[in-house]
């Protein structure tokens, strides 16, 4: 008998199988706790206690099999030129980034206001309406991330609404200037574009991308969600962004019970149009002044599998299994989907063409799709093989001779010049990314450690996004939240 052998059962056993310790924070103080992740009833639970606010569990995923699997889809980390903090605490409280950090900054954001003429209910952020970048600030996030980086393939201009900001279009032809940042991208609501043609125009002249909080079709969740009847707006967005040819990336949150339904019509819908290069999803986080009192229960949030599942069971033609982790951060954050255009109306995920790990490599969590990165050397070699080796099952003479002309666009890709490589890109390659970020309950400092999406400070600083959003934003003098009431949360119906 081993002495863990219960044979008498005169002991009771734990509810769980105890799996790794970790750290997170307390959903009430938010010092850093000790945690330990179990499975459970074929689930991943992060359990935690307070000492002074007791105990707090929270879902890490809904299928222990893919989590485990998951864990393996990593990758060494790239360092940044130049730290901006010493390890002195340990983390999260160095943030940042501290040289104890394993990613540099593929995706920053820069929150250059606090101010929104919306009240989403489902809001991640604290928007205090009292602070607008200055440009000379700005000047000097820009710069900076371009000493430590290099360059950048892309930059997030965030809020906030950013579009709101006096001088929106100053700040944003500054970094449009750059010639080592590749792409802009202004994360809005939408309403400005909407509402003023002149506006959506300037946009474009501007040379932005837009990340476009698009979370559904139908009114009645934009007024759980958003907290009004935004559909109509939201369509003359579109239709302005299709006018102009702005380049958009729709990203809706996902909210348990809301929009969970229609993940397989939103995806559908943006691939139906060119001008949309991406889709991100979020899965809902229940942080930041709305989603802090939204409807939630932390052992039911939606997870990556979850998100997977729900794509398999809703799209004709997307199977949970075409989706996988990228391996810059932690498999937990970022999972993905490239798709490949074949003709007018069809797409057929890259996963359907080739060896697996070559494109687990080429994946990157960039927005769109460049034709000269490996991944477009993935894409030509996944056709090569399907076309001479008939590696796969193909559906049609038509499919064979459509992947023939992507490849001779592609195989011309070198006389193209930068801007029409990457419209070729755009239209050929779209991605579907889904981007679960954390909140005060699934908070786990082994995700943030590897987080390659940060929020860029004036005073240099880099801070992860999951660890700014949860710990880092309320010491931040800028904001001014030292007061700032939390709501009381608000259990998710049964
Ligand atoms: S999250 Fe990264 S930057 Fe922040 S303290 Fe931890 S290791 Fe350092
Ligand atoms: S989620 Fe965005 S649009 Fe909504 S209130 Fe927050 S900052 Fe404004
Ligand atoms: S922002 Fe949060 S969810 Fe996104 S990569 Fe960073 S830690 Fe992960
Ligand atoms: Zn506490």
């Amino acid at each position: 008998m081993d002495c863990c052998d219960n044979t008498f059962k005169d002991k009771e056993d734990r509810k769980g199988a105890f799996f790794t310790a970790t750290q997170s924070i307390c959903p009430k103080c938010r010092r850093t706790i000790q945690a330990k992740v179990i499975f459970r009833d074929g689930r991943v639970v992060l359990s935690k206690r307070c000492m002074i606010h007791g105990e707090f569990e929270a879902l890490l995923s809904s299928d222990i099999n893919y989590w485990v699997k998951s864990l393996s889809y990593t990758k060494p980390g790239t360092k940044p030129k130049q730290w901006s903090t010493p390890v002195e605490k340990g983390c999260p409280d160095d943030c940042g980034l501290c040289e104890d950090h394993e990613q540099h900054t593929c995706s920053p954001i820069v929150e250059i206001s606090n101010k929104c003429d919306l009240k989403c209910p489902i809001c991640i952020v604290w928007n205090e309406n009292n602070y607008d970048m200055s440009l000379e600030d700005f000047k000097k996030v820009t710069d900076g991330l371009l000493e430590k980086e290099g360059s950048l393939e892309l930059m997030l201009l965030s809020g906030g609404e950013p579009t709101l900001h006096p001088d929106f279009f100053k700040l944003a032809e500054y970094a449009t200037s750059q010639k080592n940042i590749k792409r802009v991208l202004v994360s809005s609501h939408g309403l400005r574009i909407a509402r003023n043609r002149e506006f959506a125009k300037k946009f474009k002249e501007a040379g932005l991308y837009l990340s476009l909080q698009f979370d559904s079709m139908e009114d009645k969740n934009y007024h759980a969600i958003r907290g009004e009847n935004l559909l109509e707006l939201k369509m003359k967005c579109l239709e302005h962004c299709e006018e102009f040819d702005i380049p958009t990336i729709l990203v809706p949150t996902i909210a348990k019970g809301y929009n969970d339904h229609e993940i397989g019509k939103i995806i559908d819908f943006a691939l139906s149009k060119d001008f949309i290069t991406s889709v991100t999803l979020q899965p809902a986080a229940y942080t930041g002044a709305g989603g802090t009192s939204f409807p939630s229960d932390p052992l039911q949030k939606l997870t990556q599998y979850d998100i997977h599942k729900l794509i398999g069971e809703q799209s004709t033609w997307l199977e949970k299994e075409d989706f996988l982790p990228i391996p810059c951060s932690h498999p937990s954050c970022y999972t993905a989907s490239y798709v490949l255009k074949v003709d007018d109306k069809k797409f057929v995920p890259l996963t359907h063409f080739g060896d697996l790990a070559v494109y687990m490599d080429a994946l990157t969590n960039r927005a769109i799709m460049d034709v000269d990165n490996k991944a477009s050397e993935l894409i030509q070699d996944a056709i090569y093989n399907l076309w001479s080796a008939q590696s796969v099952t193909v559906d049609s003479e038509g499919l064979l001779k459509s992947l023939k002309a992507i490849l001779k666009e592609y195989q011309q890709a070198g006389t193209l010049e930068q801007d029409q490589l990457w419209k070729l890109s755009e239209t050929k390659v779209k991605a579907i990314f889904i981007h679960a970020f954390m909140d005060e309950f699934d908070f786990d400092v082994a995700r943030i450690r590897k987080c390659c999406t940060h929020y860029a400070l004036p005073d240099g600083r880099l801070m992860p996004g999951c660890a700014y959003n949860n710990i880092h934003r309320f010491k931040d003098q800028r904001l001014k939240l030292d007061g700032v009431k939390v709501p009381e949360r608000t259990e998710l119906e049964p």
